[in-house]
């Protein structure tokens, strides 16, 4: 991790990348240099508001809110960053300017000091051209407010050092963020989408009003183009960027006129909407997506970015209600290519797919593969739901796992967590509302949602969970039924599911039971009380077979595990288990929630009948059926209902 950073530009962004740092690192010395004292002292004056704020909302307590502000200076003296680990160019957008700010800083820092810029446009390749030791040189983009918005662009640029990419992924996944790897191209790759989005919404002002144009945009995007341009003061940024791919790459690319006579749009707020003709509102929403589909399979077709990255970014960093992928597969092929035809007709030159459309359809959406000595590393990365299973991402790891479990070079699997909160949340809700009151349908969802589960269980090459954080319901359900698990320190498990009126269908009313019997009473009160077993405990029950102190040491002590494992592995007893009794309590949780004794009625008889199921398959087949019971109470409909609407349940009311 970096010890000290410099944040060279105290504008709209640099202060924030620099309270991003010190939030996540508070340790962290930071120093924030500008021409202007003005500048510094407002950037210092937002990070105390911004901290106020943080307290105020409990986002932090008062001894993390002292260590945000401790270590933390500003100076218009280049001299100030000698030490620095880390500097971090933020200033105005503008060739000359940044390559005479690299001179200024290599002059001062160690040679092995990392150098990175936040443009948002110019190449690596340009902005460091002048650079003597360009190995530790790249850009690393970020997106506004760059405090909160987990997306930042690390560019593959040619001469750096590819351990420093690694090293930023890293270090950016360790302190929440969500670093997409990018090709040094002019506008990388989600600006490219960006900045093309608003140009052709500004193109369209001579069929439609900023007005209209946003609220046909509201159905893709939570604030509409002419919204955000005047958030951002983004005009002269369009004009900017756009020129900059026009010169480049065709003049396709030229910005509107417009965006140099206009200083605010009128327009409608996000939820807002003005009514809009049938025909106008057609021809707006055929542009628009015909730009987002024509931006997307250009900067797949160049590799730019990975189709996963391209739509996870569209969604976190400019606030797409879908990426231009997951748009292109929801719509009929027909219907794409009609939109496509109609945007090579009006705007001749946009990009063109080189493929066939189903072509850009083949990837891993939701989960990342490494390759560790011959143990493939999957991590389930689905941050916008601390990596929630549902049906799609179960699909991608069983076809991964069946992709390389017959292949000689590798010797197993690890299943983790992307980020630092979350191995995985449990089960979407997903389908599950649809299923109230339908038995059969509850039983067989509960059935399908363990394919991946059952094929663990009967696999010859080891899996093993590498717990990174919270491991709830369904994904509690997964890491026990991998070969072995270890966890960081901070790692804990819960059941939850009673709490919403349900039950943990696919294994944990069974399988704990019958693979560390001694500990049955922990799991008793995990089911019953929705208890949390944290990693150290479950070390000591021999749930987890290992600690490591951070999430780096985790993976290495993953794939070692795997290695032993290599030769033969412990499989779940197949033979009924004998249960301590279940101790007479209230139907409460461990925090003091009232729950529904019906649930908790299904809930023992369910762990009673399966510990005395022959098979273990006989005793999961119980666990599936009493799920299906479970989603024919009123205490589920209510603890669903309830959990949708974002309040507690009454489980009082429904027995
Ligand atoms: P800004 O104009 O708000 O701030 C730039 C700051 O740089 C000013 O405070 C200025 O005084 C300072 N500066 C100018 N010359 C300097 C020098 N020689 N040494 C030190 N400081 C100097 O710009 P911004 O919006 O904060 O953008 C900064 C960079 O980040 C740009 O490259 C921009 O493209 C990029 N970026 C901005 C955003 C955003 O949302 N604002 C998003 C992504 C990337």
């Amino acid at each position: 991790m970096p010890r000290h950073v410099a944040v060279i530009g105290a504008g709209a962004i640099g202060p924030d990348i620099g309270y991003y740092l010190k939030s996540a690192l508070p340790e962290l010395k930071l120093t924030i240099i500008d021409i202007s004292q003005a500048a510094i002292d407002a950037a210092l004056s937002r990070f105390a508001d911004y901290t106020r704020k943080a307290l105020a909302k409990g986002k932090m307590n008062q001894q993390q809110a002292a260590a945000v502000m401790l270590q933390v200076q500003g100076s218009t003296d280049y001299d100030a960053i000698k030490a620095c680990d880390w500097v971090i160019e933020a200033a105005t957008e503008n060739l000359t300017l940044k390559r005479r700010i690299f001179a200024e800083v290599e002059a001062r820092v160690a040679v092995d000091a990392v150098i990175t810029s936040n443009t948002s446009s110019l190449p690596a390749e340009r902005i460091f051209a002048e650079l003597r030791h360009k190995a530790r040189a790249t850009v690393t983009h970020f997106f506004a407010p760059a405090w909160r918005n987990p997306a930042v662009e690390v560019i593959e640029y040619s001469a750096a050092a590819p351990e420093l990419v690694a090293w930023l992924r890293w270090v950016f996944c360790n302190t929440g963020k969500l670093p997409l790897v990018t090709k040094d191209v002019p506008c990388f790759m989600l600006d490219r989408i960006f900045d093309n989005w608003c140009n052709e919404a500004a193109m369209l002002l001579d069929q439609a009003s900023a007005a209209e144009i946003d609220s046909v945009a509201s159905e893709l995007v939570h604030a509409g183009p002419f919204f955000v341009l005047n958030l951002a003061r983004g005009n002269p940024i369009i004009t900017e960027t756009n020129t900059l791919q026009a010169d480049e790459e065709g003049e396709h690319y030229r910005p509107a006129l417009i965006f140099r006579s206009v200083d605010q749009w009128l327009t409608v707020a996000p939820g807002k909407r003005v009514e809009v003709p049938a025909a106008k509102a057609a021809a707006v929403r055929d542009r628009l997506l015909g730009i987002l589909l024509s931006q997307a399979v250009d900067i797949l077709d160049r590799t730019i970015g990975t189709p996963a990255d391209l739509d996870l970014g569209c969604c976190t960093a400019l606030g797409f209600k879908a990426g231009p992928v997951a748009l292109l597969r929801d719509m009929p092929n027909t219907e794409a290519q009609r939109i496509l035809e109609r945007l090579a007709l009006e705007r001749p030159g946009m990009p063109m797919p080189q493929r066939e459309l189903s072509a850009y359809l083949r990837f891993e959406r939701h989960v990342l593969v490494d390759d560790l000595d011959g143990v493939k590393v999957i991590t389930l990365r689905r941050p916008e739901a601390l990596n929630a299973l549902h049906d799609e991402m179960t699909d991608e790891i069983l076809a991964l796992i069946r992709r390389y479990e017959d292949d000689p070079a590798v010797t197993g699997f690890v299943i983790t967590g992307y980020g630092t909160k979350a191995f995985c949340a449990g089960a979407d809700i997903g389908r599950f509302p649809s299923m109230l009151d339908n038995r059969d349908a509850a039983a067989q969802y509960s059935r399908d949602c363990s394919r991946l589960l059952v094929h663990l269980d009967a696999m010859q090459k080891p899996v093993v969970a590498a717990l990174n954080g919270m491991a709830l319901g369904g994904g509690f359900e997964l890491a026990m039924r991998c070969h072995a698990l270890v966890a960081t320190e901070q790692s804990w498990m819960q059941l939850p599911e009673v709490s919403l009126g349900i039950l943990p269908g696919i294994g944990a009313m069974v399988v704990p039971y019958r693979r560390w019997p001694l500990a049955a009473s922990t799991f008793h009160a995990m089911l019953r009380r929705c208890e949390k077993l944290k990693a150290r405990q479950a070390l000591s029950l021999g749930v987890v077979d290992a600690l490591a102190k951070d999430s780096s040491e985790l993976i290495a002590l993953a794939v070692a595990r795997v290695q032993a494992l290599a030769h033969g592995h412990g499989r779940i007893a197949d033979a009924p288990v004998a249960l301590p009794a279940f101790e007479p309590m209230a139907a409460k949780s461990a925090s003091g929630m009232a729950l529904s004794p019906t649930t908790l009625a299904l809930l023992e008889r369910a762990v009673q009948q399966a510990a005395q199921a022959p098979t273990l398959a006989a005793a999961l087949e119980i666990g599936y059926l009493a799920f299906g019971d479970s989603a024919c109470t009123a205490a589920a409909r209510e603890g669903i209902t309830a959990f949708g609407e974002r309040r507690a349940p009454d489980f009082a009311a429904v027995g």
